[in-house]
């Protein structure tokens, strides 16, 4: 089937579907996005996907592109056209279009608007959860504002690369003080061997993942103990469990770092249970 992509405006084949050459999320990666899930055809904490997108604008002081309820239709709009039951929706917002220098616009400009959806079958994900993923460390070589969405992420780029060749497939950034921040397209977590949940505290260093916010919730559900602090790749290795979060994968567990197992080696019990449980702490639209 075509895939349909939403572009300024209009509903396109994804194959003839064209920014301009001169938008500015093309030339200076000036611009902002989103994934969020997509479940049973429907977006998962679209509200809360939202609220970090607006946020994400404001830093760079980008207009929001249209009304809340408009992005909605067309991103439910996308998701519909596209047949998708389950896997992302992509939104990006960048500066818009504007003759090449690095400061903004002194004329008013449309920001862009983009929005792609595609399916991935449920049963990859679970297949891949039931072996469980290796990640490797990485020098952290973003900017200090990964608190913003942005997608100038060349530095993820690089880490997912150099994961991937060492057959790993998430790279988790340390900080110059041999910190964990956050992964290269997820947030990092460990659980002590008495059963406490440890990941960085959102408010430095790493973006404060929708996924992270919800699985807190689901946390306290479950009365586990949770610990905003940083930890480091040692503290790690001698771990329980360890796991990741993201819209697209939801709680993925970590079985090795840097080839050095985790726990026995396979998925842990208490990670398994919060990704059974996570949708049920979740908001579908
Ligand atoms: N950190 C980074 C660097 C990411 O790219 C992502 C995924 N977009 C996350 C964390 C997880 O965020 P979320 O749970 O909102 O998908």
């Amino acid at each position: 089937m075509s895939r349909i992509a939403y572009v300024n405006g209009q509903y396109e084949l994804m194959g003839a579907a064209s920014v301009h050459i001169e938008d500015r999320g093309y030339q200076f990666a000036d611009g902002v996005y989103e994934v969020c899930e997509i479940r049973g055809a429907k977006i998962i904490d679209f509200t809360k996907h939202m609220t970090r997108l607006q946020r994400s604008l404001r830093e760079l002081r980008i207009a929001m592109p249209m009304a809340l309820a408009a992005l909605q239709i067309v991103m439910q709009e996308v998701v519909r056209r596209n047949r998708v039951r389950s896997g992302i929706v992509y939104l990006q917002v960048s500066r818009g279009v504007s003759r090449r220098d690095h400061a903004f616009p002194t004329h008013p400009v449309a920001p862009s608007v983009v929005v792609t959806a595609r399916g991935i079958s449920p049963q990859k994900g679970s297949d891949t959860a039931a072996r469980g993923i290796k990640v490797i460390t990485h020098a952290e070589n973003r900017w200090p504002r990964v608190d913003i969405k942005s997608v100038s992420l060349l530095p993820n780029v690089l880490a997912k690369q150099a994961a991937r060749e060492q057959g790993a497939s998430e790279a988790w950034y340390v900080d110059a003080q041999g910190f964990v921040t956050e992964g290269a397209s997820s947030n990092a977590w460990i659980i002590t061997k008495d059963d406490r949940v440890v990941t960085r505290s959102a408010d430095s260093g790493i973006l404060a993942g929708i996924t992270r916010a919800v699985l807190i919730d689901v946390l306290a559900a479950m009365q586990l103990k949770l610990e905003e602090r940083p930890f480091t790749p040692a503290e790690a290795a001698a771990a329980k469990e360890a796991f990741v979060t993201a819209s697209s994968q939801i709680v993925m567990p970590v079985v090795a770092i840097d080839n050095q197992p985790i726990g026995d080696g396979r998925p842990g019990a208490i990670a398994r249970r919060l990704r059974e449980e996570f949708h049920r702490f979740a908001e579908a639209v």
